[in-house]
């Protein structure tokens, strides 16, 4: 049997690209799923999908922004199924330009999602993920937390800080809880990431390359494969990119 099966996944950002393929992928693989982001139509679509395809989900709007809506998703969680087996950090945005550009409240907002978003994840199930002496942490980096290009100086500084952070979890939790940190880092891939960006000049770089970009669905492949590992066995990083990149 997989490791999936019935297991409780939360996830944010799952209203649209990666996230919504991995609540799909993995309901389809037996998981009950917590699917969250701030556009609740989206959602209630989404979960619509995957019950009229026999899955199991439920939905709750939240901004990972908001420490407090943090808290809330994990208590109406565990209302609805009583534990949490495996979190996904995967909410994040893009607006990626030149630092000359000085476009300080799109620096403000990366920080804010890609970075704090994620520790106001791990505050609000790391508690439960301990007392469990169980959990599982994915975090969405990217290539970009591992390189540096011209223009995407913040966005590649807030996903070197989820690899740190996710490191820093794995290294503290996984002998004690048992508690799986996992970082994912996807390449290009096709999503609504890229409508983040405001830069004109990035903007012109997005569309001459977005066409290469993968299926949202091959980053869902990665995610279900770490989390489908026996618990004796973490699967710490993956990076999955376009083949012609
Ligand atoms: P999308 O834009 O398709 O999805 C981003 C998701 O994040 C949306 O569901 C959005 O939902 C959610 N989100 C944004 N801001 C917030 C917020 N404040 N609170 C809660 N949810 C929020 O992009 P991707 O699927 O591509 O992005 C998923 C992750 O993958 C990101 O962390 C991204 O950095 C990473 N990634 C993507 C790559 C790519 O090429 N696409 C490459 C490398 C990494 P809503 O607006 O409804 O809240």
């Amino acid at each position: 049997m997989e490791n999936i099966q019935n297991k409780v996944v939360v996830i944010t950002g799952a209203s649209s690209g990666i996230g919504e393929a991995a609540a799909k992928l993995l309901a389809q693989k037996g998981a009950k799923v917590v699917l969250a982001a701030r556009r609740e139509d989206r959602l209630f679509a989404i979960v619509n999908d995957i019950k009229q395809s026999g899955g199991e989900a439920v939905s709750f709007r939240a901004d990972v922004v908001s420490s407090e809506d943090m808290e809330n998703l994990v208590a109406f969680t565990l209302s609805h199924y009583g534990r949490i087996d495996v979190w996904v950090n995967n909410a994040g945005v893009m607006p990626s330009s030149r630092l000359s550009e000085l476009r300080v409240a799109e620096w403000d907002q990366m920080i804010d999602v890609n970075i704090k978003g994620v520790l106001y994840g791990i505050a609000a199930v790391l508690p439960i993920m301990r007392e469990q002496q169980a959990g599982h942490i994915i975090s969405l980096s990217s290539t970009s937390g591992y390189q540096v290009s011209p223009t995407s100086a913040v966005y590649a500084a807030t996903k070197f800080a989820v690899r740190a952070i996710s490191e820093g979890l794995r290294l503290e939790e996984s002998a004690s809880s048992r508690i799986r940190s996992t970082v994912i880092a996807p390449g290009l891939t096709k999503t609504e990431l890229f409508d983040t960006i405001t830069s004109p000049e990035v903007q012109m770089i997005a569309n001459q390359i977005s066409e290469m970009g993968i299926s949202p669905t091959s980053i869902a492949r990665a995610i279900a494969f770490a989390i489908n590992e026996p618990d004796d066995t973490l699967i710490s990083e993956i990076m999955v990119r376009p083949t012609a990149l």
